[in-house]
């Protein structure tokens, strides 16, 4: 601050709506520049509280440490790749982008092209230039009365939901990680599985983050489910429809057309064999390419540095600044751990999670609440985009799902350490998964549901649930070691003899899917889990 006023360094062009938000403001002053290589900027950030762009100047590690009195960034837009994050966690410095101002010009490119398909207007444009008139051959059909499936209800899916709704669609979503609450908010279907959204889907859209998960999810057998003619839409991410089987289903004549906005490889190379498939509309990533979604990704980014700046509000941080300096170094390995739990909790408590409680048993005081909000970015990672939650808006991402959170703590020690116990409900299961600190840094994981464990939160671990007879051990091991799966640890824990009996394997890379399905294939096995624990 110079004379109790922040200056703000704006450059990158932002949207002058957004910067006109910043000028308003009595305790702020801006100063606009244009984009200036890399050394010029280093030299003066120095004199700036806040810095606002978009993805030209790179907010490097250098950027940062020079920047000795910032405490936020703000990016007009949504990706982040062009800053430094770990580095401005670890000074402290807010990191705030604008996930939500291109909502809607992405849903609207969609409703676009699909119009376009319905109607040939590719096809008709074509024509039409070519001299032709085509008027018999280039019949459509209509959307009111057909079903559009919505694979991903989040921002977007939302939005989709809403248009098709206006053009008499039926609608139908699938979110296993969405509450009931937003279908009935929405007045669309909710379906439980996959397949049940595809069978019936006239039109399939998916609007989800790539995640290991959404990989590859619509493929050959998923398209081979759709109406004969249907329609299907990828403007999320390459690689969630899978391209070859998109191409054979277009060729074969089994899908009546598709539209992409986004490639395994973009852009999308000159000579690529999907430049040729006949009902197969194109963009090169348009999806928020609109004047009005640059103008509310400048507004909301703005907005949200002056309530960072002025009220201290860091509700639209996408970065751990909330919980910075000294205190965060401490909390790291109890921090760690309660991601890791969060993470192994909900593999075990498939579907919408509906609620997520931490008790704390140890002498930090202030350990609770960023304990909850650690378990809870290890809950949802796979679940929002990547890189979207984060210790300061965890909690904020689990209101919006519905998830009901509280965290304790019981002072004094536990019976192993400082130890923090998980519990979490969703549909008809809850499970509690415990873990202790054994020393300063070391975590273990010592308990899942009933069931007393010991195993480090390190590298994969599969959880086995199995009848307690002999030579399960064996089994699987073998199983294993032909995948040239490297088993790090094996706990075999029960309740007791020839009853239910749990297996917390530690291995050093991810098992097959494959590798899985014999494992839950052997007789003695009741239910197979495998979690990312890095
Ligand atoms: P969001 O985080 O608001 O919503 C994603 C939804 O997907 C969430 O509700 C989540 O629960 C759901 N989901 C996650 N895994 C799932 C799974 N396995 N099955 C079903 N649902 C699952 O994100 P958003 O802002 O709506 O963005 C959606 C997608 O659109 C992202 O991939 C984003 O990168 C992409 N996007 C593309 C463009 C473009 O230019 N084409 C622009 C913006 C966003």
């Amino acid at each position: 601050m110079t004379d109790g006023r922040f200056r703000v360094l704006v450059t990158d062009e932002v949207d002058p709506e957004g910067v006109a938000i910043l000028r308003a403001h009595p305790d702020i002053i801006v100063v606009e520049k244009p984009t200036r290589p890399a050394p010029e900027v280093l030299e003066e950030i120095g004199e700036y509280d806040a810095f606002v762009g978009r993805s030209a100047t790179r907010v490097s590690k250098e950027f940062l440490q020079a920047g000795e009195r910032l405490k936020v960034i703000g990016r007009a837009g949504v990706g982040v790749d062009n800053v430094d994050i770990p580095t401005a966690t670890q000074l402290g410095v807010a990191v705030i982008n604008a996930p939500g101002g291109n909502t809607v010009s992405v849903a609207e490119l969609a409703f676009g092209v699909l119009i376009g398909l319905a109607r040939n207007l590719p096809a008709a444009w074509d024509s039409m230039h070519s001299g032709r008139w085509d008027r018999s051959k280039l019949g459509g059909t209509e959307l009111r009365g057909k079903t559009m499936s919505i694979i991903g209800v989040g921002r977007i899916g939302g939005e989709m939901a809403r248009r098709a709704r206006a053009f008499g669609m039926h609608v139908i979503g699938y979110d296993p990680y969405i509450g009931p609450g937003r279908f009935e908010e929405l007045g669309i279907e909710r379906a439980d599985r996959l397949n049940d959204a595809l069978d019936r889907a006239d039109v399939l859209t998916v609007h989800v983050p790539l995640t290991p998960e959404t990989t590859g999810m619509i493929g050959a057998p998923e398209l081979s489910r759709l109406p004969r003619q249907a329609f299907v839409l990828n403007l999320a991410r390459g690689g969630v429809v899978v391209e070859d089987a998109l191409v054979d289903a277009l060729r074969s004549g089994r899908i009546g057309g598709a539209a992409l906005d986004v490639f395994d490889v973009e852009p999308l190379p000159a000579d690529h064999p999907l430049r040729t498939v006949p009902n197969l509309v194109l963009t090169p990533h348009l999806g928020a390419s609109t004047r009005d979604a640059q103008r509310n990704v400048a507004v909301e980014a703005c907005e949200a540095v002056r309530d960072a700046l002025v009220t201290g509000d860091l509700s639209a941080a996408i970065n751990a600044a909330g919980v910075g300096g000294a205190g965060m170094r401490e909390l790291r390995p109890l921090l760690l751990l309660a991601d890791r739990l969060g993470r192994l909790g909900r593999a075990l408590v498939p579907g919408a999670l509906t609620s997520l409680e931490v008790r704390y048993t140890g002498p930090r005081g202030e350990a609770p609440r960023p304990l909850l909000l650690s378990a809870l970015q290890g809950a949802l990672r796979d679940v929002v985009e990547r890189r979207a939650i984060n210790l300061v808006n965890a909690q904020h991402v689990a209101a919006e799902r519905g998830i009901e959170t509280a965290s304790t703590r019981v002072e004094g020690r536990g019976e192993l350490g400082e130890e923090i116990e998980l519990r979490l409900e969703g549909g008809e299961r809850s499970i509690r998964v415990g873990g202790a600190l054994l020393g300063e840094t070391h975590g273990r994981i010592v308990r899942i549901g009933a069931f007393r464990v010991d195993v480090a939160p390190r590298g994969v671990l599969l959880v086995l649930r199995n009848r307690d007879v002999p030579g399960v051990i064996g089994r699987v091991g073998t199983l294993l070691g032909e995948a040239s799966v490297n088993i790090a640890e094996y706990h075999q824990a029960r309740l007791q003899v020839g009853g239910e009996a749990l297996a917390a394997v530690s291995v050093d890379s991810r098992i097959p899917a494959e590798v899985i399905e014999r494992l839950a294939a052997l007789p003695e096995i009741l239910d197979v889990r495998q979690v990312d624990m890095e």
